[in-house]
C-alpha cells in the first residue's frame, strides 16, 4: 500500500529519473574537463575503392575516460551539442585532423589520402566558421582538398540558403564536402543540385539488408545513379560483408567504408593497416 502511494506521490522524485539527471550532470562536468585533460582521441577508418585502393579515411572521435574507458561519440556528442561544448571539441577535431593530413602529406604512400571530418550543425552555423576553417588550414599549411567536411541533411532544416552560401564560401577555400547518412533525412533534389558537394555517403541502414531486401538494393542503385548524374562520388557506409560489397558493385557503387575493410582505429594501427600485405588481414581493435 505505502509503496503504491509512495510511487504516486514521489512521481517527481522518481529515483531513476533523479539518477539520470545526476549522471547527466556528472557527465557534463567531466566532458567540460575532457579537452584540457587530453582525453579525446581521433580514430581513423579507411575508405576503399572497388580496386581495393585506400583513398581516404574518416576521423571519428573517441573519449578515453580515465575510469569508464572508451566512450563512443553517440554517448557524448549529443550532450556536447546541447551544452555548446561541441564548439571547442569541434575545433580540436579539426586541428588534430589537419595536423594528421600534414604528416600524411610528407609521405609518398599517404600523400593522396583525403581525411573526412564530421561537422556539427552548431559549429557550421557559427558566424566565424569559415574563418576557423581558413585559420586551421593555414596553421598546418595543408592542401585544402585533403580535408573533407561531412555535413548532414538535418543541417539544411535550419536555412537552406544560409547553408548553400556558407558551403560556397568554404568551397572557395578548396575543401571538399560529403553529405553524411544520405537517405535518412529530407533531402530535396531541388537543393541537392545546388549544394557544392563532392560525395554522398549512403547511410548504412540501406547497406545492412541489401542482400535480403530488394527495395534497399533498388534504393542504393537509384542513389548511385543520381549521384553520378550530379557528378558526385558516392560511398557506401557500414559495409561488413563480401556479399554486400558484391551487391554494391552491381549497384554501380565503387567506394566503400565499413568493418569489411577496417574498423576505426588509433593512428598507429590505422597506418599499419595501410601496408598492402596487411590490408585484407582484418585485424580488429576495440571500437
Ligand atoms: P557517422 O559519421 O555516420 O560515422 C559512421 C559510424 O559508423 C561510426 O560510428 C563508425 O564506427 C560506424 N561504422 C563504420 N563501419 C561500420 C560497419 O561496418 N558496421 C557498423 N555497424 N558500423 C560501422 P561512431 O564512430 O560510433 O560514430 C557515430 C557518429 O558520431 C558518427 O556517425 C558521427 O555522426 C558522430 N561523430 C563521430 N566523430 C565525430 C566528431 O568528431 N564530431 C562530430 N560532430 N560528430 C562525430
Ligand atoms: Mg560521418
Ligand atoms: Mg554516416
Ligand atoms: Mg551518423
Amino acid at each position: 500500500q505505502a509503496k503504491k502511494a509512495g510511487r504516486n506521490t514521489l512521481r517527481f522524485f522518481d529515483p531513476q529519473m533523479q539518477e539520470t539527471v545526476i549522471a547527466r550532470a556528472l557527465l557534463e562536468r567531466e566532458l567540460s574537463k575532457a579537452l584540457e585533460n587530453d582525453q579525446f582521441q581521433l580514430y581513423y577508418q579507411i575508405q576503399m575503392t572497388d580496386l581495393n585502393e585506400p583513398f581516404g579515411a574518416e576521423a571519428l572521435i573517441r573519449w578515453i575516460h580515465p575510469e569508464r574507458g572508451l566512450i563512443p561519440p553517440n554517448h557524448f556528442i549529443p550532450l556536447a551539442e546541447e551544452v555548446g561544448l561541441i564548439l571547442p571539441i569541434g575545433l580540436w577535431v579539426l586541428d588534430t585532423a589537419c595536423n594528421q593530413i600534414k604528416i600524411w602529406e610528407k609521405n609518398a604512400s599517404t600523400r593522396e589520402l583525403v581525411l573526412a571530418v564530421n561537422v556539427s550543425a552548431r559549429s557550421f552555423f557559427q558566424d566565424d566558421f569559415v574563418t576557423q576553417i581558413q585559420t586551421v588550414l593555414q596553421r598546418h599549411a595543408i592542401n585544402p582538398k585533403r580535408l573533407k567536411l561531412e555535413i548532414t541533411e538535418s543541417m539544411m532544416l535550419n536555412s537552406i540558403e544560409q547553408t548553400i552560401e556558407k558551403m560556397n564560401a568554404l568551397k572557395k577555400l578548396g575543401v571538399q564536402f560529403a553529405m553524411d547518412d544520405f537517405g535518412t533525412g529530407y533531402s530535396s533534389l531541388q537543393y541537392l543540385k545546388r549544394l557544392p558537394l563532392d560525395q554522398l555517403k549512403i547511410d548504412q541502414s540501406f547497406v545492412r539488408d541489401i542482400a535480403t531486401d530488394s527495395s534497399d538494393k533498388a534504393i542504393v542503385t537509384t542513389i548511385v545513379a543520381m549521384a553520378h548524374s550530379l557528378n558526385l562520388d558516392v560511398i557506401a557506409e557500414g559495409v561488413e560483408t563480401e556479399q554486400q560489397r558484391q551487391l554494391l558493385i552491381e549497384s554501380g557503387c565503387s567506394q566503400y567504408q565499413g568493418y569489411l575493410f577496417g574498423k576505426p582505429a588509433p593512428i598507429r594501427q590505422f597506418e599499419e593497416s595501410l601496408k598492402p600485405g596487411l590490408r585484407q588481414a582484418n585485424v580488429t581493435y576495440d571500437i
